[in-house]
């Protein structure tokens, strides 16, 4: 007997024929012996039609009430789970964040999980009883509700995991697993049977959407093995099957792992790059050009500083594609005045496209691969930067799917 935590994200919740197989299918795992706690996203679409009805009042509405609208999506979904459930005979009970309670800090929208009071579910969890616990939300001290940011439930799937010290938290989605690259860009792109914790960081962070990204930290933290499985396969499948699918993020490098050196290519489309031309080449200058952005909350990524030529120098960096113009509009603001740049320039049509692999590590060389691959296919690189396990370029948006198709069939990480 286990203690296994699963989540189901808003498609698998999306309708109540829907609701009905998860129900089958944790009734499958809790009559395997195991207890189980469900941690449900909000029924698909119900998060953006909720934040659309405030939309619609108000166009700069408040983020505590926000997280109070968001809150119930995930709250709806916790009940009708456990109706399902004891509609097929099983004892089960919901609980709201604030009711466990999982507890924040007070960034509404984004807010943090601080601790998880296990001392509720475990005895239900004694008693028998299948228990499900809202995503994506909980409370502060002052008893405020708040959520944690769009895909908030694998973070809260996660968390509760870590706080019950579960052996494993299974994340049920509408994909079977993590591939090598997004298959809607290459078709024949390869599920993964593991991936190591940093590579998945790497990979979510980079933009692949599979798991939302504290969710991967979290797993990381507390060493708790997370697998993401389909939940649409028939929910009745044998047990052994089900729990041997999809993709184990893992936290050993040497057993078991796949042997490549690029593990997959992670994109995103929604760049900016923003160049502040001839700056004077004295210290505090970078400070003073990032200063204002990061006071805007803007998130810088990839950023380069040019050789100085007679005491200037050009300062180029990208910011997220949907906070260009207000980057923009800051730099023209402060930098000009301040620094006695010439002019700023930028270009909102570019994509970073990524190598990950904790092979690099031990092998040289795929930089060059990688920058070979695209010089064949006539792609520029506009920008680079590397950490220990990936290396990014910054591109043509253009040119993004065909960078993404070249690489990953150079790194021969096509399916078999
Ligand atoms: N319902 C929330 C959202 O749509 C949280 C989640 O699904 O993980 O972002
Ligand atoms: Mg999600």
């Amino acid at each position: 007997m286990a203690l296994i935590v699963h989540k189901y994200g808003g498609t698998s919740m999306g309708s109540v024929e829907r609701i009905r197989n998860v129900a089958k299918r944790v009734a499958k795992w809790h009559d395997a012996g195991h207890q189980i706690v469900v941690v449900p996203s909000a029924m698909s679409g119900e998060t953006n039609r909720l934040l659309g009805l405030a939309k619609e009042l108000s166009a700069d509405p408040t983020p505590r009430e926000l997280d109070m609208i968001a809150a119930t999506g995930e709250q709806v979904s916790v009940g009708l789970l456990a109706i399902a459930l004891q509609a097929i005979g099983k004892d089960a009970v919901s609980y709201a964040g604030w009711q466990v309670p999982i507890k924040t800090d007070s960034a509404y929208t984004k807010a943090r999980i601080s601790s998880i009071d296990d001392k509720k579910v475990k005895a239900d969890l004694d008693a028998g009883r299948i228990v499900v616990i809202t995503g994506f939300q909980g409370v502060d001290d002052l008893g405020n509700i708040t959520t944690l940011g769009r895909g908030g439930s694998d973070t809260s799937a996660v968390a509760v995991a870590a706080a019950l010290q579960a052996q494993e938290c299974l994340i049920y989605t509408d994909v079977d697993g993590v591939y090598t690259t997004d298959p809607r860009v290459v078709t024949d792109a390869r599920r993964l049977k593991t991936i190591t914790f940093e590579e998945m960081l790497e990979m979510a962070s980079l933009g692949s959407k599979v798991l939302q990204i504290r969710s991967v930290e979290f797993a990381g933290n507390y060493r708790m093995p997370t697998r993401v499985l389909s939940s649409l396969t028939d929910p009745l499948m044998p047990l052994e099957e089900e729990a041997a699918s999809g993709t184990l993020i893992s936290f050993e490098e040497d057993t078991n792992m796949e042997q490549a050196t690029v593990t997959g290519i992670a994109f995103n489309r929604d760049e900016a790059k923003i160049t502040v031309l001839c700056v004077p080449d004295r210290p505090g200058i970078a400070y003073q050009i990032l200063g204002p952005v990061a006071d805007a909350n803007i998130e810088v990524d990839m950023i380069i500083q040019n050789q100085s030529v007679e005491g200037k120098t050009d300062f180029t960096f990208t910011v997220p594609r949907a906070d260009y113009n207000k980057a923009m509009q800051v730099l023209q603001e402060s930098v000009r005045e301040h620094i006695g740049a010439t002019n700023i320039v930028g270009d909102s049509k570019v994509s970073k496209v990524s190598v990950v692999g904790v092979g690099m590590r031990s092998h040289v060389g795929i930089a060059s691969q990688m920058f070979r691959t695209l010089s064949e296919e006539g792609i520029n690189i506009q920008m680079i930067s590397t950490s220990e396990i990936k290396i990014s370029v910054l591109i043509d948006e253009k040119y993004m799917e065909l960078a993404v198709r070249a690489l990953h069939k150079a790194f021969g990480l096509e399916s078999a």
